[in-house]
């Protein structure tokens, strides 16, 4: 078994990403990681998902692999983005996070309500005898739109008020196994599951 740390400190991930990527690369064992978390001052999914695999790389001596996830919302910009999880202030709560963006698209029409949830997956391995280490970044998106009101006890975070396109329920309104085949995070580490065979 090749060990690889997931550069997060929830529990929740570590068992989600085991159940997409032990598949998909044989012989990973996944292991969590309780080092310091680094300051995410990245301006991009991308950017924020390597600094956190970059941190968990240098602590452990091990590849890491890290995610950065948000909503982004067509008419908003691209925002909430990165700061995703504390849109609705520093507490970083789910439903004052959900509250403030509905609140703000109340007079937005549903054709005009187009959002995606995105996640960027980064790998990080570290190079031999002081080499730079070997990085790659890779992105998923779930496209949808952002409803009236929330709907739905399932998920967390945005999933009450995010419908799939294709959909008529919510995410929060899909099974657990419903959004692990169609999910941002999915897809960014379907996409990234190659790029680790093929390095370890
Ligand atoms: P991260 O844990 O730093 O990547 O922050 C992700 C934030 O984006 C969370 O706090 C959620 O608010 C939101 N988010 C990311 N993925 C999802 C999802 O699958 N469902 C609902 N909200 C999500």
């Amino acid at each position: 078994m090749t060990r690889l740390v997931l550069a997060s400190h929830n529990a929740h991930k570590l068992t989600e990403l085991q159940r997409i990527l032990g598949p998909l690369v044989p012989g990973i064992e996944l292991v969590g990681y309780d080092g310091p978390e680094p300051v995410e001052d990245g301006v991009s999914f991308e950017e924020n998902a390597l600094i956190k695999a970059r941190a968990a790389a240098a602590h452990t001596g091990l590849p890491a692999i890290a995610d950065d996830s948000g909503i982004a919302v067509d008419i908003l910009g691209g925002s909430p983005g990165i700061f995703s999880a504390r849109w609705g202030g520093p507490a970083r709560n789910d439903q004052a996070n959900l509250d403030l963006l509905l609140w703000q698209l109340t007079d937005v029409a549903d054709e005009h309500r187009a959002a995606s949830f995105v996640c960027a997956a980064a790998l990080v391995v570290p190079g031999s005898a002081g080499a730079d280490p070997d990085e790659v970044v890779l992105r998923g998106v779930w496209n949808g739109r952002v409803l009236r009101e929330a709907s739905g006890a399932g998920g967390f975070g945005y999933d009450p008020i995010f419908q799939p396109e294709g959909e008529t329920r919510s995410s929060a309104e899909l099974s657990a196994a419903e959004k692990d085949a169609l999910s941002h995070r999915t897809r960014a580490f379907t996409a990234l599951a190659p790029e680790i065979a093929s390095r370890l």
